[in-house]
């Protein structure tokens, strides 16, 4: 039952910069994936495109179910599908944290604000943020920062999570909580794609390790095998 199925694609950035080089890959329902690789390769630019974060120009890629247009014609329909988590937290700083988990929720599925704000307390606790909730971005710090992220995209009821290097622009103490969220998203059966360098999540979690590099996949198998395969 795969669930993201990206064939061949590529992708130029500007005329000549040829970034994604032909890249497949196919995710189960409930499959947990880590992309690792150097920077520079490709990694953010590839799961970036199965949200149509980015454009793309040759391949396919479909996302349960839905073909996804090299244009970006079906950016809102993909987007109630598909929510991501990136390295930048991206919270809106002048509105509280539950107003901005809410926020999608009443002007994009068009919730009512009391059923919003219920759904919203309810992923606000399961990260540990309830106490939080009538504060303003700034007056969190990174890690519960990052953890409302993941509650927001949450929020919008998502088949699939994409993480973006969610734990490399915080703290070393404040990674453990953002990835102990993930844990709890994967055990509890997320589809989940995620670029890290985290080697121990990648170990414990992934279903399976892609290697990247250089805009094609290079290598690719259980945590077992990548790890320990020289
Ligand atoms: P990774 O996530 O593996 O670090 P990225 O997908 O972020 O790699 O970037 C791949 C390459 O594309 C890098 O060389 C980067 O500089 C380049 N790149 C990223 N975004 C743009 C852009 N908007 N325009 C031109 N080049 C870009
Ligand atoms: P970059 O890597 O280029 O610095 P990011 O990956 O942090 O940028 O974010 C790219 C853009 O996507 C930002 O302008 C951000 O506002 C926007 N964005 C934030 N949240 C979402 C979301 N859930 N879905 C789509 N786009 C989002």
């Amino acid at each position: 039952d795969a669930v993201i199925i990206a064939q061949d694609v590529h992708k130029w950035y500007g005329n000549n910069f040829h970034v994604l080089r032909g890249v497949s890959l196919t995710v189960r329902r409930g499959e947990v994936v880590v992309i690792m690789g150097p920077s520079g390769s490709g990694k953010s630019t590839f799961i970036r495109t199965f949200n149509a974060l980015e454009e793309f120009q040759e391949g396919s890629i479909v996302i349960d179910g839905i073909t996804l247009s090299h244009d970006l014609k079906n950016i809102e329909e993909i987007r109630r599908e598909v929510g991501m988590v990136f390295q930048q937290f991206n919270l809106f700083p002048h509105l509280t944290i539950l107003q901005n988990v809410t926020l999608a929720p009443i002007w994009v599925r068009r919730w009512p604000k009391a059923k919003a704000e219920e759904v919203a307390m309810q992923l606000l606790e399961r990260v540990g943020i309830l106490e939080q909730a009538k504060k303003y971005p700034g007056q969190l710090s990174g890690g519960q920062q990052q953890r409302v992220a993941i509650a927001r995209a949450l929020a919008m009821q998502p088949k699939i999570m994409l993480f973006d290097e969610p734990t490399s622009a915080l703290d070393p103490e404040m990674v453990r909580e953002v990835l102990d969220a993930m844990r709890t998203l994967a055990s509890e059966g997320m589809t989940m794609v995620c670029v890290t360098h985290e080697v121990g999540f990648a170990r414990e979690v992934a279903d399976r390790v892609v290697l990247m590099s250089d805009g094609l996949l290079v290598e690719e198998g259980t945590p077992e095998e990548f790890f320990n395969n020289p």
